[in-house]
């Protein structure tokens, strides 16, 4: 039995929860009607720069250029990049066009910015405007009561019922969003992810599986009595989910694709596509070079790799180039041969890391190399005067009045044609923290 003082604590905090929990639905509530405010700005933004682009523009690119000018400005004010600000204005627009009770629900609180998106997306399959009607009435009603998820996957029924076109029609386009991506997972792992046809997934995944069965089947494993354990073998204790990643990886990163359009004809493991080998940068503190550390290696300047991994890769490199960084602020000094024009660019491309245009992160590798001042106007082909630009930001510098001035230390300040201005300064690769346990001999820094 509680006591009854006990019992009156507990009705105490009873009261003090209901308030919080009601707090958190009134917060709720007006976040939604926030976002519900910067989805009518951000509709309203894209259709003033498509307005525009349609009186002055003449060709479709330079349409688009108006567009990823206005992109990159909001970016540059709310810190996001501008390809995601792009694609965010075109479902604000399409949230606003299409789905006019959604917004209200969604400024009204009714429902998140999750609930929206959902609808938005998942709508999207529907091309008809008064099956559009039908699908927003039904799915609303659901998203009001349920949660983002689960009205995910009602709208999906919903779009199913109301689909116009036969599962062949829509394979025939669902085929084209076929991709590959990657992601970072953190600890020094990715994802990579493949959209393709359910039978050629399902093919891959079969055969992966049957792969790494047989492996299983060949498999030695440690004996359970630590006795009859051979102390030279090589155990393997991998499970089917580690042998299927590992079997998948070889495979992609040392096979050759059966169709090679660069030699015209289907070829073997040796043809055109198959002679091409990952590349990577990794840089490496000499230290950890030498098995003296163990921090600091990194994957194109800016992910964290392993010691043992980035050593590994040392050890297998037919070539490498050796980057000095400067001993303080880590901003590259030089390369260890430097001659131009080829060690200027990978110069460049050890500075920049990526793309210098604010907020990118397309590798330096796939960048153009821009002469800040025009080369036609007598911009010197320099180190001070080149960065790394992708090909979208060298396009929307070219073309549109975004201006970078770099400075000596290889900063870029940028000012965009409305006037707003942005310092991006180069890549650090080396933070300096107190090694808490210095190896023997190392420098003191
Ligand atoms: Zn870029």
């Amino acid at each position: 039995m509680e006591s009854s003082a006990s019992l009156g604590r507990r009705d105490d905090d009873d009261a003090v929860l209901a308030r919080l929990i009601e707090s958190i639905v009134d917060d709720d509530a007006v976040i939604a009607e926030r976002e519900a405010s910067k989805i009518v700005s951000m509709a309203a933004a894209l259709r003033i720069a498509k307005k525009r682009a349609a009186t002055q523009a003449i060709t479709s690119q330079m349409r688009e250029l108006e567009e990823r000018s206005l992109a990159a400005e909001i970016g540059l004010a709310i810190r996001v990049n501008d390809r995601a600000v792009q694609n965010r204005m075109h479902d604000a627009l399409e949230l606003c066009d299409h789905y006019p009770t959604t917004l209200d629900a969604l400024a009204d609180g009714g429902i998140s910015a999750r609930h929206a998106t959902i609808i938005v997306e998942v709508g999207r399959a529907l091309q008809d405007p008064n099956a559009r009607a039908v699908y927003e009435a039904t799915v609303l009603e659901r998203a009001l009561r349920d949660t983002a998820p689960r009205t995910r996957a009602f709208a999906e029924q919903v779009v199913e019922e109301l689909h116009p076109r036969s599962i062949t029609e829509r394979h025939r386009d669902a085929v084209k969003t076929r991709k590959v991506w990657k992601q970072r997972l953190g600890d020094g792992m990715s994802e990579l992810g493949i959209i393709g046809p359910d039978v050629l997934v399902g093919g891959i995944w079969d055969r992966l599986t049957q792969q790494g069965n047989s492996s299983k089947q060949a498999q030695v494993t440690e004996p359970a009595d630590e006795a009859d354990a051979d102390p030279d073998a090589i155990y393997d204790e991998r499970n089917l989910d580690q042998l299927r990643a590992d079997i998948a990886i070889d495979l992609l990163l040392t096979g050759g694709p059966t169709i090679d359009p660069t030699t015209g004809a289907i070829t073997g493991p040796a043809g055109g596509l198959a002679a091409i080998h990952a590349r990577a940068s990794i840089v490496i503190p000499a230290l950890t070079a030498a098995g003296l550390a163990d921090r600091g290696a990194t994957l194109d300047g800016a992910i964290p790799v392993d010691a043992d991994t980035a050593r590994c890769l040392l050890a297998g490199a037919p070539s490498w180039e050796r980057i000095f960084t400067h001993p303080i602020h880590g901003h590259v000094l030089a390369t260890d041969t430097y001659r131009r024009p080829v060690n200027l660019d990978r110069y460049l491309a050890a500075r920049d890391v990526h793309c210098r245009f604010p907020g990118c992160r397309r590798p330096a590798r796939v960048c153009d190399r821009d002469h800040n001042f025009d080369w036609a106007l007598g911009g010197t082909t320099d180190a001070c005067n080149l960065a790394c630009l992708c090909k979208r930001h060298h396009t929307l510098k070219t073309e549109k009045p975004w201006k970078p001035v770099q400075q000596r230390d290889g900063s870029i300040h940028w000012t965009s044609p409305l006037g707003r201005s942005s310092t991006d300064p180069p890549e650090r690769y080396v933070i300096f923290r107190e090694d808490p346990d210095p190896p023997p001999g190392a420098p003191p820094f």
